[in-house]
Formats: structure tokens, C-alpha cells, sequence
């Protein structure tokens, strides 16, 4: 095990009891007793720290650090929303009358977070943000996903701010994080790469193969889709895919849009991942010897009780023992030839390897 100095997972404390809806909904405070259970059963507690910002974080306290990732008409809109709270801006996004200062907090949180000391950081916060386009809703989609401001494109953003130039963002999110991909479409400063359920038949119904970024990003967009009931052991080649692409970019550090709702049982997708698969995502990102910033998206319940511990265990390089999920054999078949065929194409652009 490294020592406690490598890593820290912060909890931004108003998560755990802002943001709260009137109705049912499973993106709510609870979320994250999950995950501090789990954190507690695997004996990780001691890498714990609550941070809460001082006073009421604010649109208009920290506008500028918002516009680099969000438009001004978008920010004037949440404002507007916030004022006639509670509302629910689309089928599947709700603002309180705290929603904003939470999120405004956790985005702050991700743009300072990413460029502090320790090599390993997990930022444990709500709502949401991999589905928040530039301007709200994303390559016109449904709706916003639970998502109000992108937390991981601002830790992009920070370390692009401090002179950075080949950042990657992974998103295992078992859904398309359509905000993030927008955002970065067009430079090749952020290596956007993305594993989730196949769009054709599921939320946010973005993030196809074919879709590898424009102008100077083409080819630093890569979406890797996985089928219905997809297990650990066709999950496992993409994570493979994924070292390999990273280790031929070279990034100077990973920002990780961790997402913990492909679980088995986690409550919102048919697949089938255990917290074996997590832990490997963490060990692969362990070995790469870089920075990693991983912020959290979605996962409802068994994923972040079992899963986000078991990745979090991986990024310290130590392995769970647990049994392998299987895919149907057709599926996998169907989705290595996408899959494949996604991957020759980003090696011819960047010139083979
Ligand atoms: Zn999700």
C-alpha cells in the first residue's frame, strides 16, 4: 500500500444534505451514505476529508471561473430557475432552492482540487455534472440528466488554465457524459474517451462510435460502447483499449468522470459489472504513474457502496478478489467489432502505433 500522503478522498459536506428532492428521485443526499459505507467497510476512512466552502458560493461570486466552461445565457438561466424554486427544469433535473450554491460549490471544489499536491484525489460531490453542456442540455439531447454544472470539465479547465496541454478525461459512467464530449469536441488538448451503454437504446442517446471529435479535436473524441448485459469480461478488453490509447497520448494528468451505475444491480442499466471491474479501472490508472482526478458522476446505490471503495482501492494498486460477470457471447461479438473498428480509425489519425 503507498502512503496516506498519495491520496484523499474529499467530501464536499453540503452533498450531504443539499440538493434535496421534494420528490422521489434517485439522484438525492443518500447517494452518498452509500458510499461512505463502503468507504468505512473497506477500512479506506482515515483517507476521508469534508471541505464546505466558506459563505454562500454564488453564480455571481464566481462567474468567471463558471464562463470557462459555461455560457452566460445558461448561467442568467439557472439564476432565473433558482428564484422559482422548487422546479423541475426537464423530466429529469430539479433545482432547490439550494441546488445552485451546492453545485456552484462542487464546481469550484473540482477546478482548485485538480491542481493540488496529492497524486491520487477523489472528490466525492453533488449533483452531477457530466451531462451539463456549455449551455445546459448537450448535442441536443433529452434533457440534463440530473446535471447542473460540469465538474469535470472545470478540473480540465483548471489544469488547462496552469499551462497544461494533454489532459484526458475518462468517463466510465455507464452513461454517455454528452456535456463533457460537447465541451472538448474541438481540441485535441482534452482526450475525451468515454465506455457506456450503447446510445441507440439508451440514455442520453449520444456518444456513437462515429463521433471522434472536429478540426484539431478530430480524433481525441472516442467513444467505446458496450451491449445489454454487458459483464466483466468484455468491460475488461475495453479497459485494456483504453490503457493503451492513454499510454500512446501521454496525458499530464487524468481527470476521471467516475460513475458507478453500470454495477450490477446499481438501479439504472442492465449491465452487469462488479466491483472487480472497478478496482481494475483504478489499478490500470494506478500503474500509469500520473496525477489522477476522479469526480464523481452517477451510481444510486450497490455501485457506490461496493464499487467506488473497490476503484478507489485500485488506484492505491491494491486488488479485490471477486468473481468475473459474463456477457452473453453475442453481444460481445457485436460490440468488439464496433469497438474495433472505433479503434483503427484513432490510430490512423494519430499516425498508427
Ligand atoms: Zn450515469
Amino acid at each position: 500500500m503507498i502512503s496516506q500522503g498519495q491520496l484523499r478522498i474529499y467530501v464536499v459536506k453540503n452533498s450531504l444534505t443539499k440538493h434535496k428532492p421534494w420528490f422521489y428521485h434517485p439522484e438525492n443526499p443518500e447517494r452518498l451514505m452509500y458510499a461512505l459505507k463502503g468507504i468505512r467497510e473497506e477500512g479506506l476512512e482515515d483517507y476521508l476529508e469534508y471541505i464546505s466552502a466558506e459563505g454562500k458560493p454564488s453564480i455571481h461570486k464566481y462567474e468567471e471561473l463558471l464562463l470557462k466552461v459555461h455560457c452566460k445565457n445558461y448561467l442568467k438561466y439557472l439564476e432565473e430557475m433558482s428564484k422559482i424554486a422548487p422546479v423541475e427544469i426537464d423530466p429529469d433535473t430539479y433545482i432547490v432552492n439550494d441546488t445552485i450554491e451546492l453545485a456552484v460549490e462542487s464546481y469550484i471544489y473540482s477546478y482548485t482540487i485538480a491542481r493540488t499536491g496529492y497524486r491520487y484525489k477523489a472528490i466525492l460531490l453533488r449533483p452531477p455534472g457530466h451531462h451539463a453542456g456549455k449551455c445546459g442540455k448537450a448535442m441536443n439531447t433529452v434533457t440534463q440528466g440530473f446535471c447542473i454544472l460540469n465538474n469535470a470539465a472545470a478540473a480540465a479547465n483548471s489544469l488547462l488554465d496552469k499551462g497544461y496541454n494533454r489532459i484526458a478525461v475518462l468517463d466510465f459512467d455507464i452513461h454517455h457524459g454528452n456535456g463533457t464530449q460537447e465541451i472538448f469536441y474541438k481540441t485535441d488538448k482534452v482526450l475525451h474517451m468515454d465506455i457506456h451503454r450503447d446510445p441507440s437504446n439508451f440514455y442520453p442517446f449520444t456518444g456513437f462510435p462515429d463521433q471522434i471529435g472536429k478540426g484539431r479535436g478530430r480524433g481525441y473524441s472516442v467513444n467505446l460502447v458496450i451491449g445489454p448485459h454487458t459483464g466483466d469480461d468484455y468491460y475488461e478488453e475495453l479497459i485494456d483499449i483504453v490503457e493503451k490509447l492513454l499510454r500512446m497520448y501521454k496525458p499530464q494528468q487524468v481527470i476521471v468522470s467516475m460513475g458507478f451505475d453500470g454495477y450490477m444491480g446499481d438501479g439504472l442499466a442492465d449491465t452487469r459489472l462488479s466491483m472487480y471491474m472497478y478496482n481494475k479501472l483504478g489499478l490500470m490508472l494506478h500503474q500509469l504513474s500520473i496525477p489522477i482526478t476522479s469526480i464523481l458522476e452517477g451510481g444510486y446505490s450497490l455501485g457506490l457502496q461496493y464499487g467506488l471503495p473497490a476503484y478507489i482501492k485500485g488506484l492505491l494498486g491494491t486488488d479485490v478478489e471477486a468473481g468475473e460477470t459474463k456477457t452473453p457471447k453475442q453481444i460481445v461479438e457485436e460490440y468488439r467489432r464496433i469497438n474495433n473498428k472505433t479503434i483503427l480509425k484513432i490510430e490512423e489519425i494519430w499516425g498508427g502505433g
